[in-house]
């Protein structure tokens, strides 16, 4: 069973990464912000209850988020090898909810996987992104107020992990294909473990 945590500020190519990773890895996808995303698509209450917020580039309260990845977890089938935490946990108070998620159905992280681009690299791809995908929360406004959140609540988290020695900083600039190539040999390097 290997069990990641995928992080990085917004548009340092977690998604794109985990997409790549789950295809060789057959692991499950958790990514929350496809989930919010398909409810707000989807008009459902959840999804008018975070509306705002995540067009505002704000977090998602704690209780509820921790509540969508809960169910989740639970409802993986044994056809996976494991799973892929993709923007989930984004606060420590996530992160402590997590391992008692995890506890309770005996499993654990294998490793916790930081992306890092330079700030003014990240602006500019997500600007890109917002002419090319039109997600809503792809605006400069936004995208400067998802960073500020992401330094201030996001960040401390990394040291949660690093004391668990399982914590991996990966350099995100470049091609996507070569730093593929930098997580499939940690995880690789893990697995072996
Ligand atoms: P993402 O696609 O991961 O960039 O997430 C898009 C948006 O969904 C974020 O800016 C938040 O508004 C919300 N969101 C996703 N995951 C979380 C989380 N773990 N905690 C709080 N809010 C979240």
């Amino acid at each position: 069973m290997i069990n990641i945590i995928i992080s990085g500020a917004p548009g340092s190519g977690k998604g794109t990464q985990s997409d790549l990773i789950v295809e060789n890895f057959r692991l499950k996808h958790l990514s929350t912000g496809d989930m919010l995303r398909a409810e707000i698509a989807a008009g459902t209450e959840l999804g008018h209850q975070v509306e705002k917020l995540v067009s505002a580039g704000a977090y998602v309260p704690d209780n509820l988020i921790i509540d969508i990845i809960s169910n989740a977890v639970s409802q993986i089938d044994d056809s996976y090898n494991g799973l892929i935490l993709d923007g989930f946990p984004r606060t420590v108070e996530q992160a402590q909810a997590l391992e008692e998620i995890l506890e309770q159905t005996g499993k654990k992280i294998s490793l916790f996987l930081d992306i890092h681009v330079d700030e003014e690299e990240l602006i500019d791809r997500l600007l890109k992104r917002g002419q090319i995908q039109g997600r809503k929360d792809d605006n400069l406004e936004t995208i400067k107020e998802r960073l500020k959140v992401y330094n201030a609540k996001t960040q401390p988290i990394s040291d949660f992990y690093k004391k668990k020695n399982n914590y991996y900083r990966i350099e995100g600039s470049g091609e996507i294909e070569e730093i593929y190539g930098k997580i499939e040999d940690i995880i690789n390097l893990v697995s072996k473990e």
